[in-house]
């Protein structure tokens, strides 16, 4: 008897994990969607690339999509 409430809890507690980790795997998903969405875009100012905001690379004012577009602009 006692093995079998065993079972059960040991089975119910697995559950509630595997179900939680399930959760959390969707909101980080979501997270990172928005965050794709909320991504402000930048155009590169030598080939007109849109680049995310976090992946520019900024000299000044200036926004470029790769250190070698940002070097032949400034050169
Ligand atoms: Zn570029």
């Amino acid at each position: 008897m006692t093995r079998l409430l065993f079972i059960i809890i040991l089975f119910v507690v697995s559950y509630l994990v595997i179900k939680s980790f399930l959760t959390k795997l969707e909101n980080s998903k979501k997270i990172g969607k928005q965050r794709t969405a909320n991504t402000k875009m930048l155009k590169c100012e030598e080939c007109g690339l849109h680049i995310p905001e976090h992946e520019a690379i900024r000299q000044g004012d200036h926004v470029f999509c790769s250190l070698e577009h940002a070097r032949q602009r400034l050169e």
